[in-house]
């Protein structure tokens, strides 16, 4: 059975989280790819000023070594699946915030102020990440933690290498990066709401065609599939059938006397009892079999690879479920059966032709007594309908 088919949706929905962590964990891998890209733009940038003699060449291959430490970890933390115990398993905040460190280190040892400026506009960079992830709050968050670590280098400059400070224009430097700082965090967060609005809106967009599919394929009484998705159920495996030869079966499920029924117990009570047949039987069948309301108080069973004997032997049991079933709120001895007409389709017989003997054949059973099973045997005319023995 191919939907309401208890269990089945579960695994299914486990399917669908199974491959959307793999994607997820994918992206994130392609982020970590371009924030390592973006650490090796900005190592030519360290490069430089070593080449040019403004930090020792040490230096330059320390911040080599942590770009290579720094993403070579949280590679080993996804590749491992561990981020995923973490509240943010894409460590958006971890990432920007390491992002700085290396600057700070080469910073503090440039010895021109001007050259530690330039840098400043380069440690900016990584903030953009945040666009990906973060909320405006967030973003000031990080904005802060940028600043702090910043204020952390000017202490240790002022402590440990004061000859390099220049007050007036580390106080200009302090203002531009502080407004620098505000304008991204501000700018970055309206762009990450913006980008969970459109989150939002695509997954409203895909609860509504997930809403309208079932709209179309969906019996709304009953919950199982409509006469639309269960004539395109028996269409789609003729087809099948006409690529690959293989026997298939199909039955014609009829409630017997549901008119007396509905007009003894009223037409709620006959909804309640179409209701769990219905249910009773999809909860019954194989993954690749289908059952659906043909119309009225009556329902179409499609069972792929499937001999006449095999629709038999399944068409038996559904008449026996459903002449055990008991119904609440009426009499205890009350019990609702069903005739079913079955026929396997002939190699390029088309589906109205099989559904026609099918349907002969429920004549048949209706004929003989109800509650049966009749089996359309050999050739499509109505005299030659045959009723096997029922099997136990
Ligand atoms: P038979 O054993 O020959 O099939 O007798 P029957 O009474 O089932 O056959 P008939 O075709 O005369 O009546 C079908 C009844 O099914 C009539 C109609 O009121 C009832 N029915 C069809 N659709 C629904 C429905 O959605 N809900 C309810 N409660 N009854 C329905
Ligand atoms: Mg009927
Ligand atoms: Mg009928």
């Amino acid at each position: 059975m191919d939907i309401a088919s208890p269990g089945r949706g579960d695994d299914h929905d486990k399917d669908v989280t199974g491959s959307n962590t793999r994607n997820d964990q994918a992206l994130r891998k392609r982020r970590l790819a371009m924030s390592f890209t973006t650490y090796l733009a900005t190592f030519l940038v360290v490069a430089l000023f070593a080449y040019q003699g403004l930090i020792p060449l040490p230096i330059a291959s320390h911040f080599l070594l942590f770009s290579i430490a720094v993403n070579g970890l949280f590679w080993l933390l996804i590749q491992l699946d561990l981020n995923l115990k973490l509240r943010d398993p894409s460590m958006t905040m971890l990432q920007i915030t390491l992002s700085q460190w290396p600057a700070l280190w080469v910073m503090f040892f440039l010895d021109a102020g001007q050259g530690r400026a330039i840098f400043l506009v380069i440690t900016v960079v990584p903030l953009l990440y945040g666009i990906l992830a973060l909320n405006v709050r967030q973003f000031i968050q990080v904005s802060i933690i940028f600043f702090v670590q910043y204020c952390v280098l000017l202490l240790a400059l002022w402590l440990l290498r004061p000859q390099v400070l220049e007050t007036s224009i580390e106080l200009v430097q302090l203002f531009v990066f502080i407004i620098v700082l505000a304008e991204v965090a501000l700018i970055g967060g309206f762009i990450s709401n913006l980008r969970g609005k459109l989150r939002l809106r695509n997954r409203e967009l895909k609860d509504a065609m997930e809403r309208i599919q079932q709209l179309v394929n969906i019996d709304e009484l009953t919950g199982i599939y409509n006469r639309r998705r269960i004539v395109q159920a028996l269409s789609d495996e003729s087809n099948r059938c006409r690529r690959t030869p293989g026997p298939f079966s199909l039955g014609i499920v009829d409630v017997d006397h549901f008119k007396e029924v509905n007009d003894t117990y009223g037409h709620q009570a006959g909804d309640e009892i179409l209701r769990k047949l219905a249910g009773a039987v999809v909860a019954d069948l194989r993954a690749i079999d289908s059952f659906g309301r043909y119309g009225g108080e009556e329902f179409l069973l499609v069972l792929p690879q499937t001999s006449l004997t095999g629709a038999q032997i399944k068409s038996e049991r559904i008449c026996k479920t459903i002449r055990g079933l008991r119904f609440a709120g009426l009499a205890e001895d009350f019990r609702i059966t069903v005739s079913i007409g079955v026929a396997e389709a002939f190699p390029g017989e088309s589906t109205d032709d099989t559904l026609a003997r099918a349907d002969r054949a429920l004549y048949e059973a209706k004929e003989s007594g109800r509650d049966r099973v009749v089996c359309c045997t050999a050739c499509s005319t109505p005299d030659t309908i045959g009723r096997p023995a029922p099997l136990v």
